[in-house]
């Protein structure tokens, strides 16, 4: 268990300016994901904290210990890759125990920690199987088995579930956050996969050209985004353009050419002026439709498209500030007549008034 901090890391390649001067505290213990646009940057960070890397400038400190010049081998991180490929014809307690050999364990030692990783995974019976012979998830777990046998102390994973199916992948992230909070592991993950970052992080950084654009836990970065581009990277989102009305402590009253919104102020501390041009974020699944006007925090707009699901259904309304989605969770507008007019209202609480 240790505490991950980087200071002003800056990376180049080249021209590219990969990093640039990341800070970055993750506590000891904590699930944080790496998430962001490709070519953001989400690898080479990843990559400076195991070691593969060195830094143009910066520092990284796992506790205390200024760990930044350390060889990967010498940092003791587990990894587990998309691409770190097991040894097919040797038995899984091979493959696990291969990192204790290299270092130079006695062999009683080696086949308790084996078996013991093994558990952890809950793959203690195939421990004498080949690992051709065992299916995708279960080659999943002896890798994780064999970042955990060394004892590290933190897990690196870059996109450790792609190679898996949708079901296998849902397996595996309960799995990867039980066996972390199990242990206690620092984790560093690098996904493109939302719903995996969604579902298992404690925090999350969303990264954006070589710097993070916003950290927070997964339900305040998708409830509160502070910028358009984390808005439309995390979920799904309209955005309707505006200009400020007035503004008290973290609400807003936006003028737009659907009518006035209540919204909160993306970030807590900014207090622009009235007239100031912003644009509201939306998620479609905030929305109420109704068939009759309510009043306020309300755009009308004819039906133009309707996908059923079976628990929602998902609308794209015209309205006068263009197209909106909307998601409607046990559908009853669905068959309503293409060019009907309906009425979608919304919470001032579900309202984020970004920045242009
Ligand atoms: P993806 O989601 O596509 O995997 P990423 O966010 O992990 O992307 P990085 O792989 O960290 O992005 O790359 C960040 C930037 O640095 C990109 O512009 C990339 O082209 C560049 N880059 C990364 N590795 C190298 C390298 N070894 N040599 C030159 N440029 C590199």
């Amino acid at each position: 268990m240790v505490t991950i901090r980087v200071e002003g890391l800056t990376k180049r390649f080249g021209d590219t300016v990969a990093l640039k001067g990341i800070d970055l505290t993750i506590p000891a213990g904590e699930i944080f994901f790496l998430l962001g646009p490709s070519g953001c940057g989400k690898t080479t960070l990843l990559r400076n904290i195991a070691g593969f890397y060195e830094p143009d400038s910066g520092r990284i400190f796992f506790d205390d210990e200024d760990v930044t010049r350390l060889p990967a081998h010498q940092r003791n991180t587990g990894m587990m890759f998309q691409s770190y490929a097991l040894w097919p014809h040797m038995t899984v307690a091979k493959n696990v125990a291969f990192g204790l050999e290299e270092r130079r364990i006695a062999k009683p030692e080696i086949a308790r920690r084996v078996s013991e990783a093994l558990a952890s995974v809950r793959m203690e019976e195939y421990a004498q199987r080949k690992i051709n012979q065992l299916s995708g998830g279960q080659q999943q777990r002896v890798a994780l088995a064999r970042a955990l046998v060394i004892r590290p102390r933190a897990l690196l994973l870059d996109e450790p579930l792609s190679n898996l199916d949708a079901k296998l992948r849902l397996e595996m992230r309960s799995e990867i956050r039980r066996v972390c909070k199990e242990s206690g592991l620092t984790a560093i993950y690098v996904t493109h996969d939302q719903k995996e970052a969604l579902s298992i992080s404690d925090r999350m950084a969303i990264l954006e050209d070589g710097v993070i654009s916003q950290v927070g836990a997964p339900a305040d970065v998708y409830r509160r985004p502070h910028s358009r581009v984390v808005a439309d990277f995390i979920g799904e989102t309209n955005f309707i353009p505006g200009k400020i009305l007035s503004v008290s402590g973290e609400n807003a009253r936006v003028e737009t050419s659907a009518g006035i919104f209540g919204g909160i102020l993306a970030r807590p501390g900014w207090s622009p002026s009235v007239g100031t041009a912003v644009t509201l974020s939306v998620r479609p699944e905030t929305w109420t439709l109704r068939e009759t006007a309510s009043g306020g925090n309300e755009i009308g707009g004819r039906i133009h498209e309707s996908v059923y699901l079976g628990e929602i259904a998902q609308y794209r309304l015209e309205t006068p500030s263009g197209p909106l989605k909307v998601f409607e969770l046990n559908p009853h507008f669905v068959g309503l007549p293409p060019d009907r007019t309906v009425f979608a209202s919304v919470s001032p609480a579900d309202v984020v008034v970004l920045e242009h």
